[in-house]
């Protein structure tokens, strides 16, 4: 059964509230905060006209939920699936809050969506779509105000054509290439972007080695569920540094070699062969012999030091949270696990590090991003993900010392600092 987004961030919001209250005197004035954060501070809702191919035009449902710009101008990335709804948006816009908190952005948080599928459209219906959506949010956002960028099925492509939409519509916005993230590098993109979700998780890979006194990197094994852009650079990076990347799987299924896949060649194979099923790769060659398909349940369900969900929401759930086996779980999906399962991953002792920590890397690069297009200056790979190492760290730092002083679990320790710091902006500028 698919749980509802905005139900689940409420009761996080509320199950943080519980802890964060007794730091503040006033308890009447924090409960006001926690309930203007249980609602987006604006929502844009409507329908955007499109131009289909055969000449007719096509209305969409689009919506744009901007959650809360205490800390900043709201950010947050566009949506384009059939499973759209209100309640999502919203629930998705309230995370960027709080995943933007995390790592210390100057940001709020926001999300927009459109429900469509954008597979039933041909390219130049979805440049009119995408435009359509910018000219309908384009009084709404700008560098200073909302900041979109890249979601579910949205692509680079699409904030470019996004892009210059606006700057059509708002010819006086002169830092107007800053008000989308996530662009091209034609067209003010950032250097490092592409891997940045997924490097993001290895530096916390590498700092959770250090605390739990890892000793040699070959004997921890790692289970990646989901091998698009996340799964692979998580892979890639945690291979790199001796990391033993046991398994994989895609949407059809998995593969597990006891020695340790080649996430290049795995990639190369899966490529080639449309599919991971066969790709069972290690050092540099494919073999039959080397390891077996799994299904992607067998893969949640190993007995390994790390599981990585990177695919989708809900796959940890009350149906399979008593047979993980994992010793700690890193989410670089969205939401991964549900609330009751994380209740039984919590009895179980399951280090979990979550997703807004664990993949803030990619909101995080996007913010350097817009910082460059701000600066006209642009850096090179390597000075951008220089810059997202010790943000990453700082916030995994600030986490782990909060789980430690406070006893509290990881998720808690996150949501606690995210939480509180919107609370506090939102008090010293006296909105309540
Ligand atoms: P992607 O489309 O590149 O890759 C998704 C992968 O998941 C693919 O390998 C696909 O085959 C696999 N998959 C799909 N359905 C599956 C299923 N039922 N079981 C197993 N695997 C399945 O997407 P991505 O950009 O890698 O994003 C992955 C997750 O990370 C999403 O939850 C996304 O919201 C989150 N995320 C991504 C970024 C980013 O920068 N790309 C940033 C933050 C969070």
């Amino acid at each position: 059964m698919k749980n509802n987004p905005h139900t689940n961030a409420s009761k996080q919001l509320e199950d943080v509230a519980e802890i964060l209250r007794a730091e503040y005197e006033d308890g009447a004035r924090f409960d006001r905060a926690i309930e203007l954060l249980k609602k987006p501070q604006n929502l844009i809702e409507g329908e955007v006209e499109v131009k289909m191919d055969n000449g007719e035009i096509k209305k969409f449902k689009a919506f744009r939920s901007q959650h809360s710009n205490a800390v900043g101008p709201y950010k947050g990335g566009i949506r384009f699936h059939r499973d759209v709804t209100r309640e999502e948006v919203i629930a998705l816009s309230t995370w960027m809050t709080w995943k933007c908190s995390v790592t210390n952005l100057p940001y709020g948080g926001g999300k927009g969506g459109v429900i469509v599928d954008p597979k039933k459209l041909s390219e130049a219906e979805l440049q009119n779509l995408s435009r359509a959506y910018a000219r309908f949010i384009a009084n709404d956002i700008g560098p200073w105000i909302d900041v979109p960028a890249p979601d579910v099925n949205t692509t680079p492509q699409i904030m470019a054509w996004m892009v210059d939409e606006y700057q059509k519509v708002k010819t006086q916005d002169f830092a107007s290439l800053a008000t989308f993230t996530g662009k091209p590098l034609e067209l003010g993109g950032s250097e490092g972007r592409n891997e940045a979700t997924g490097l993001g998780g290895v530096y916390l890979l590498e700092k959770l080695a250090k605390k739990l006194d890892w000793k040699r990197k070959k004997d921890i094994t790692i289970a990646i569920q989901g091998f698009g852009n996340v799964g692979y650079f998580f892979a890639y990076h945690a291979d790199k540094l001796g990391y033993r990347v046991v398994a994989v799987s895609d949407s059809k299924s998995g593969v597990y070699v006891e020695s340790g896949i080649d996430p290049e060649k795995t990639l190369e194979c899966k490529k080639k062969t449309k599919g991971i099923e066969g790709c069972l790769c290690s050092e540099g060659k494919c073999n039959a012999d080397f390891g077996k398909p799994i299904s992607n349940q067998e893969l949640l369900e190993l007995d390994v030091d790390v599981l990585v969900p990177a695919a989708l929401e809900n796959v940890i759930n009350n149906t399979n949270a008593n047979n993980i086996k994992a010793k700690v779980i890193i989410e670089m999906a969205n939401g991964p696990v549900t609330p009751e399962a994380d209740e039984i991953l919590n009895k179980k002792n399951i280090l979990v590090i979550p997703d807004i920590l664990a993949n803030a890397g990619g909101v995080t690069t996007s913010y350097l991003e817009w910082v460059q297009n701000l600066q006209g200056y642009y850096w090179t790979k390597e000075e951008v993900l220089n810059k997202l190492q010790p943000m990453m760290e700082n916030a995994f730092e600030k986490m782990w010392k909060l789980k430690e002083d406070k006893s509290l679990n990881t998720r808690m320790a996150v949501y606690f600092s995210a939480v509180k710091r919107v609370v506090d902006t939102m008090m010293v500028r006296g909105w309540i």
